[in-house]
């Protein structure tokens, strides 16, 4: 990783350069006050160190996402992706994109997005709901902007900053800003995953289950929640699309089954099973946690059920 002093009107240069090849998208506070992933054309649009409400994965894995269309006998698929580049992505963001990364490495729509996709990190300040945990390694990167310094974290970056590479000179050693590699967060213990097996009986997931309304936001908002159904649309006259869509583990019917079975059929149930997969992520399969501690579930919640309050809780009480 290299990285480079630059001069205090570069972002704007780098954005007037990256205009000719891909649509911008950064983090923008609306007159609402809510931070959006919305398009920009210049570096000032950007709100400073803002986490999106909605994460990359909106761009990755759009909410309806048409696969193919059959019509006339005709048979087409999802049209090429256009060239993205998000600018001013915050770390747990970047870390939210390697997770998905690993979930669909083998997804070809979602692999010709990420190739198609620039990353470009910047500096958050973590809020109150944040709790990113520590990190030994640096998120996925293509470039990562800080004041006065640029970094490079791929070939895709590097590509770009040989065009400026007389004006920038040598690189240095620069590590990156501290708040990339984590904060404090909450880090789980080694047995979390004996924890949570021995927790099934524990009024933890009643009581805060009570409490859930299952309106779904807290899955929505997560950087890492990706499940999906897969719907046909047929319209008179226009064949039939095969779509993609969100779909939420707190729905009632996320986990209905042919022959009318639920295999979780209370919230208290469809809660634990979320804060599983978040905590443990694939577990023994894998060891990937699936929570960056961007602490957007808190601040989504309309009862302040939060994750890492009820990490806690069941790191207390564990079994009852
Ligand atoms: S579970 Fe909550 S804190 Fe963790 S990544 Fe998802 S939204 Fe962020
Ligand atoms: S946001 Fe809160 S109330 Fe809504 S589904 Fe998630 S935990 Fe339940």
């Amino acid at each position: 990783m290299r990285s480079f002093a630059i001069q205090d009107d570069f972002p704007h240069r780098l954005v007037d350069s990256l205009r000719e090849s891909w649509r911008i998208l950064g983090p923008v506070a609306g007159r609402d006050g809510v931070c959006r992933l919305a398009r920009i054309e210049n570096w000032q649009e950007l709100s400073p160190a803002a986490i999106p409400l909605i994460p990359p994965k909106k761009v990755l894995l759009p909410p309806g996402d048409p696969l193919w269309t059959l019509a006339d006998n005709s048979y087409s698929p999802s049209p090429p992706p256009e060239p993205v580049a998000l600018l001013g992505i915050p770390a747990c963001d970047l870390y939210g994109v390697a997770y998905l990364d690993l979930v669909f490495a083998e997804d070809p729509l979602y692999c010709r997005r990420r190739e198609n996709l620039l990353l470009v990190g910047a500096p958050c300040t973590p809020g109150p709901e944040c709790f990113c945990p520590p990190r030994l390694e640096p998120p996925p990167f293509d470039l990562f902007l800080d004041n006065g310094r640029i970094w490079t974290g791929s070939p895709a970056g590097e590509g770009i900053l040989a065009a400026w590479a007389q004006e920038l000179g040598d690189p240095g050693k620069m590590p990156l800003p501290e708040t990339v590699l984590g904060g404090e967060g909450v880090r789980p213990p080694e047995n979390l995953e004996r924890t949570f097996l021995d927790s099934i009986h524990n009024p933890l997931w009643r009581q805060v289950g009570e409490r859930c309304v299952s309106c779904g936001a807290c899955s929505a908002v997560c950087p890492t929640c990706y499940c999906y159904d897969v719907v046909d649309e047929a319209l008179p006259g226009e064949g039939v699309t095969r779509i993609r869509e969100w779909d939420n583990c707190f729905f009632r019917n996320h986990a209905l089954v042919a022959g009318g079975h639920n295999f979780r059929p209370t919230r208290a149930e469809r809660l634990r099973f979320r804060f599983e997969h978040k905590l443990l992520g694939f577990g023994a399969l894998r060891g990937v946690s699936s929570c960056v501690g961007c602490g957007r579930c808190g601040r989504a919640c309309p009862v302040d059920i939060d994750i890492s309050d009820v990490l806690a809780r069941l790191v207390s009480e564990g079994a009852p």
